[in-house]
């Protein structure tokens, strides 16, 4: 298990050096990572002496909305002269949303991300499948710089850290991890707090969304599913996914894969992924127009809640039957 540097490449630096105003983008839908690491790189860039702009097309969760900076992440970006574009955690260009605009084609697209189905659509790209979190590669990107990271740019690292490895407990929790996690520590981010906020933090809604979920809960050759209808959560304000619900549910004892299928519309329904060690979801959730990692990916597709799931279920299950375990 490496323990070596992640090291940027160099036309990445040359690029970030000669932009003024970078906009470095979020996911859709972010989640700790995502937010963790726009907002490091975000306080990289200022470091540098940029003016960067930091944006997502979707708000930041309220359990991330203890780090220092968030309130400087836009929705909106009209108006903006941008002279660089950065896409964060993102593994194909559909991830940035409605942010990304056509007027930026002419412009440098740098990708820095660590999900093994990264498409590649930079002009510059930086995927390391290796790195536990976006996060991560955003440290080593400022030691490429010479900076070592302050308080606030290592608490939102380490929150990245935190939420990608569910609290250093995924497979990608290596020894590099665990001394960084150790020296962002010591430059004060507070691991304690942290976790609290964005793992240990929910609201009654999504609690009780997780019940009526885990009434659905069914295991069938090695794969363990879950529903989250709309009507199911009709009566519960503000709440969509049942976060945390996938990796509980694959912790059942036949389970080699999970899947949580939740219906955003009528005829849409998004697929959430989780596998053991040893078994890879990366390449369905990539068939099925998504992206992601061997053990945690995702996609969503149109059609109902029935037929999405039937169609998923049954590719899922040969997936994780017919291959043979890797390791
Ligand atoms: P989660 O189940 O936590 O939403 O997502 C698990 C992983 O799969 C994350 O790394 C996430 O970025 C990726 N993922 C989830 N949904 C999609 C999707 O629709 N497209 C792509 N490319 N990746 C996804
Ligand atoms: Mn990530």
């Amino acid at each position: 298990m490496s323990t070596e540097a992640l090291v940027p490449p160099q036309e990445l630096l040359d690029a970030i050096m000669r932009a003024r105003h970078p906009l470095v983008i979020a996911h859709v839908a972010p989640d700790g990572d995502a937010i963790g690491s726009v907002l490091a790189c975000g306080r990289l860039l200022h470091h540098l002496g940029k003016d960067p702009i930091l944006a997502c097309q979707d708000r930041v969760p309220a359990a991330f909305r203890f780090l220092p900076g968030h309130d400087r992440l836009r929705t909106e970006i009209e108006g903006f002269e941008i002279d660089m574009v950065i896409s964060l955690d993102s593994s194909d260009p559909s991830r940035m949303g409605r942010i990304y605009e056509s007027r930026f084609n002419n412009i440098p697209l740098a990708v820095v991300d660590h999900h093994i189905t990264n498409v590649y659509f930079g002009n510059v790209n930086w995927v390391e499948p290796e790195a536990c979190a976006t996060a991560e590669m955003i440290y080593y990107l400022a030691r490429a710089f010479d900076i070592e990271p302050d308080q606030e740019m290592a608490t939102c690292i380490l929150t990245g850290i935190v939420t990608d490895t569910r609290g250093f407990r995924t497979a990608n929790t290596t020894a590099r991890v665990m001394n960084l996690a150790s020296r962002l520590m010591e430059a004060g981010a507070p691991l304690g707090a942290i976790t609290e906020q964005a793992l240990n933090s929910r609201s009654l809604d999504l609690v009780r969304l997780w019940g009526r979920a885990l009434d659905t809960v069914a295991v069938e050759d090695g794969v363990v599913s879950a529903e989250n209808s709309l009507r199911m959560r009709a009566d519960l304000d503000g709440v969509i996914r049942a976060e945390g619900l996938v990796s509980f549910i694959l912790g059942v004892y036949e389970a080699k894969a999970a899947v949580v299928f939740t219906e955003l519309a009528e005829n849409e329904v998004e697929c959430s992924f989780r596998a053991r060690p040893g078994y890879d979801v990366s390449q369905v959730a990539f068939e099925f127009g998504g992206g992601g990692h061997p053990l945690a990916s995702g996609c969503t597709l149109a059609g109902t809640l029935p037929e999405v799931k039937e169609e998923v279920l049954r590719r899922l299950k040969e997936a994780v039957n017919h291959s043979n375990r890797e390791r």
